[in-house]
């Protein structure tokens, strides 16, 4: 049994830091008055967090908050609060963050298995598995994410047209209900919760141990392709052409240009290695050898980055960035394939320390809606040039393939993801017009049997639950959760959004 905690590799502070921080003195089930954000900055408040070190903990903050001495807003589970808005926000109520219960129970280094405690990040996983020849067969594109907040939220990665998401990778998990006490589920044992906890965005128990199979890899490196994608309809081609043969897919889009060019940019494709092709390889199993350099071309700190995407941000510089982006992606065309470790291309971000302070002081949001692929092309142009005439641009696009799963709340289908990340206004008025803008552009999706995913949503509204996911899956999750949180202990402010509890 590791006890991740105290592993001596360091966290990269990217995205370690969490926007609440421990509070002095007081034993892992007191709680103390913090900052809790969404990862993005946007969205949320203070509340009370306590930390957890192991189930017994929680499942007393779970009797003290059945038995109304917690208050009437709940508690709220937290992972690593990677999620971009109010997913593990509880403003004014109170947070229970796991990322105390981080040990690594078993590694099955035969067979590829990992049973983890729910703190334990990807990080934490893929630094101890690789040394073994594996790597986890999902991961975001943040290492910081926590076991318990990939499974809730059934998180995919850039490869999940081809291995599905995080949850098809789970093959049992422990999940600790307020109403029914500890479950052990498996696609055979208590299989309705199996199917509903995962992707279940923290609303039916708190997973307190999970047993996941990792990827067989042979290098510590991908071969890599940067191809330049002429329009969004050429990326989508791309996309398909390519998935039968290809490990990992994912777009960057410039969402400033217009017309004919809306949506060019840069594909990459990475493929594994096949045993014995690549010969520095195996020495490459060596989780010190995935960390890109501190530095940008041997000399910048990368910590001088953010600065300088946040002045590009703030002058209006964005579409002189992504046209220069756009033009290098033809040079790195003509000089594909390259070798990559995991980790660079996996997180590159994950490097570039306080990135997402380019969009201080407002915060950002993401917007990522899931559109059914014979109608993909047309919806997402749609919603992009919506964005674009009310002049409301996102600085970032991301598009990724993806095929359905069997979880019940899931954003999974057969056709394609945009996400789009807007820089959010500090003054009200303009914040208000994003989130118009992002209801007017979520209407357009749901009309095209459309889908979204909660770890990036911030404005969604209470009606769209049911168009996302259908009558019958509502009616079944409404079930389950009177059933095992019959007081409704477990509430974050998106479930108030969403689920109206
Ligand atoms: C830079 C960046 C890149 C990202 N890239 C991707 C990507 O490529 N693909 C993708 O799918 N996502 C991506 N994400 C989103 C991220 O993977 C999800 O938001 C994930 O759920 C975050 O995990 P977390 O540990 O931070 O959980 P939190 O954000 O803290 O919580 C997420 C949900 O999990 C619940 N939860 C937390 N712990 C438990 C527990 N022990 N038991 C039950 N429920 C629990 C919470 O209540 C909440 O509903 C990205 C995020 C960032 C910041």
């Amino acid at each position: 049994m590791t006890d991740l905690q105290s592993a001596p590799e360091q966290v990269d502070a990217a995205v370690a830091t969490p926007q609440s921080s421990g509070g002095p003195g007081g034993g892992p089930t007191t709680f103390h008055r913090e900052m809790v954000r969404g990862w993005g900055g946007a969205v949320g408040g203070e509340a009370e967090v306590a930390r957890p070190e192991n189930a017994e903990q929680v499942a007393d903050l779970f009797d003290a908050a059945r038995t109304g001495r917690l208050g009437a807003r709940g508690l709220a589970l937290r992972g690593s609060g990677c999620s971009y808005g109010d997913a593990s926000t509880n403003v004014g109520g109170r947070v229970v963050e796991t990322t105390g219960m981080n040990r690594l129970l078993e590694f099955d280094a035969e067979r590829g298995i990992a049973r983890v405690e729910p703190g334990v990040r990807i990080r934490d996983l893929w630094r101890h598995a690789i040394q073994h020849g594996y790597w986890p067969a999902v991961v975001p594109g943040t290492m910081q994410v926590s076991m318990g907040g990939a499974a809730s939220m059934n998180i995919h990665g850039k490869n999940a047209y081809a291995v599905g998401t995080f949850g098809d990778q789970i093959r049992r998990f422990k999940l600790l209900t307020p109403g029914e006490g500890l479950l052990e589920c498996s696609r055979e044992q208590n299989a309705d919760v199996f199917h509903a906890a995962i992707s279940g965005f923290g609303m039916l128990g708190c997973f307190t141990e999970i047993e996941l199979k990792l990827k067989r890899v042979h290098s510590g490196r991908l071969r890599v392709w940067g191809i330049p994608m002429r329009d969004l309809e050429d990326g989508l081609a791309i996309l398909d052409d390519q998935r039968e043969h290809a490990d990992y897919l994912v777009g960057w889009c410039d969402l400033h240009a217009r017309g004919k060019g809306l949506g060019r940019g840069v594909m990459h494709r990475a493929d594994q290695m096949a045993p014995g092709e690549d010969p520095e390889g195996e020495e490459l199993l060596d989780p010190v050898k995935q960390d890109v350099p501190s530095t940008l071309f041997g000399v910048i700190p990368k910590g001088w980055i953010w600065p300088g995407m946040w002045c590009a941000y703030q002058f209006g510089q964005v579409p002189l960035v992504n046209g220069l982006k756009y033009r290098a992606g033809f040079k790195e065309g003509l000089a594909s394939p390259y070798l990559q470790s995991h980790g660079a291309f996996h997180f590159l971000l994950d490097y570039v320390p306080r990135w997402h302070w380019m969009v201080k002081p407002g915060g950002l949001i993401q917007f990522q809606p899931f559109v059914p692929a014979h109608c993909a092309g047309r919806v997402l142009r749609q919603i992009v040039e919506k964005a674009q005439s009310q002049g409301i641009v996102p600085y970032l696009g991301v598009l990724k393939r993806h095929r359905p799963d069997p979880f019940l709340m899931t954003h999974g289908l057969d056709g394609f993801s945009m996400a789009m990340d807007f820089g959010v206004p500090v003054r009200e008025k303009a914040r208000r017009r994003l989130w118009a803008l992002t209801r007017e552009m979520a209407d357009v999706v749901l009309e095209n049997g459309g889908r979204f995913y909660y770890a990036k949503d911030a404005t969604l509204r209470g009606s769209s639950f049911e168009s996302i996911h259908g009558s019958t899956a509502v009616t079944e999750f409404r079930a389950l959760k009177e059933r095992l949180d019959p007081g409704n202990v477990l509430q974050t402010d998106l479930a108030r959004r969403m689920l109206g509890i």
